[in-house]
């Protein structure tokens, strides 16, 4: 038996697409390809993933114009690139390099999303992942909010030779907290390792985990050579798994969460418990009850 949380698959989704003319994205979930259905990874429902890629200088818009969502949250994170977010109620700013925007849709808002419009101009590399956290039925018709979190408000833990660092997003890792608010438990952090670096974590026997490698190669539970744009998805057997960095630097991406156990619905940019409720929120949208559009 081995001693560590078993990997349950690892893949690279080559299939890249694009969202707006602004985000070329592979979706690692939901994907029935790779048998991850939209609750195995809950409370976690769909993750796209924008390898480092490099865009032309444009005085264009680059990006994607007012759209709805309901009944979950969406959360940007900017590894590398600006990107601007506006909505209908009110919020606007620019996530930076380091920073996250966690935007909780509940009942309903339209947002949009492009390159920030200065760095624009210029010749660019964007490297970013949106996820989308489902909400509990309980809060799927709650208020929209907004968080705007900036790279100095992260956990941060780092031994003292510098070999690893924790940035912590959310949750609790090692006892250092993530300033996100969520409406369920979870654990969203990266990890960076030196060369020959070695890290276990334990996650809770029953959260789904898995992690996506985001530049440099590492070994998963002295078990398998991972680089970017790998993602491996764990088995819920409750032991750690081990990271080992390979290369010189490395960073790997990881998500961990307690399931919700709830029936889940999707449709485009809707995620509810029951097809009526997807009904329900595409009539809203359309008779403007997510509100004004000119924003
Ligand atoms: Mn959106």
């Amino acid at each position: 038996m081995s001693n560590f949380r078993k990997i349950e698959k690892i893949f690279t989704n080559n299939q890249q697409h694009w969202v707006g003319n602004g985000f070329y994205v592979r979706t690692y979930f939901p994907n029935p390809a790779e048998g991850l259905s939209l609750d195995r990874m809950s409370p976690f429902v769909l993750l796209d993933y924008n390898a480092p890629r490099r865009f032309k200088g444009t005085n264009g818009q680059v990006g994607i114009g007012p759209h709805p969502h309901r009944g979950f949250e969406t959360v940007t994170f900017a590894f590398e690139g600006k990107i601007s977010h506006g909505d209908n109620k009110g919020h606007t700013g620019v996530i930076e390099p380091g920073d996250i925007q966690w935007m909780t849709a509940a009942r309903g808002i339209l947002h949009k999303e492009y390159h920030e419009a200065e760095s624009a101009k210029q010749d660019r590399v964007l490297h970013m992942i949106q996820l989308w956290v489902n909400l509990p039925a309980a809060y799927k018709m709650a208020d929209p909010n907004y968080q705007a979190i900036k790279a100095d408000r992260m956990g941060k833990i780092r031994t003292d030779d510098g070999g690893c660092e924790i940035t912590v997003y959310a949750g609790d890792v090692f006892g250092t907290k993530g300033p996100a608010t969520t409406f369920s438990p979870m654990n969203i952090y990266k990890v960076k390792l030196e060369s020959g670096k070695t890290l276990t974590i334990q996650e809770p026997v029953n959260y789904n985990t898995g992690l996506l490698v985001l530049s440099g190669e590492q070994s998963v539970n002295s078990e398998k050579t991972v680089k970017g744009a790998d993602f491996v998805l764990f088995e819920n057997n409750g032991k750690p798994f081990e990271l080992r960095g390979i290369s010189e630097s490395s960073e790997v991406f990881v998500l961990s969460g307690e399931p919700l156990n709830e029936p889940i619905a999707a449709m485009g940019p809707f995620v509810m418990n029951s097809y009526e409720e997807i009904l329900q929120a595409n009539a809203d949208f359309q008779n403007g009850a997510f509100g004004h559009s000119d924003f």
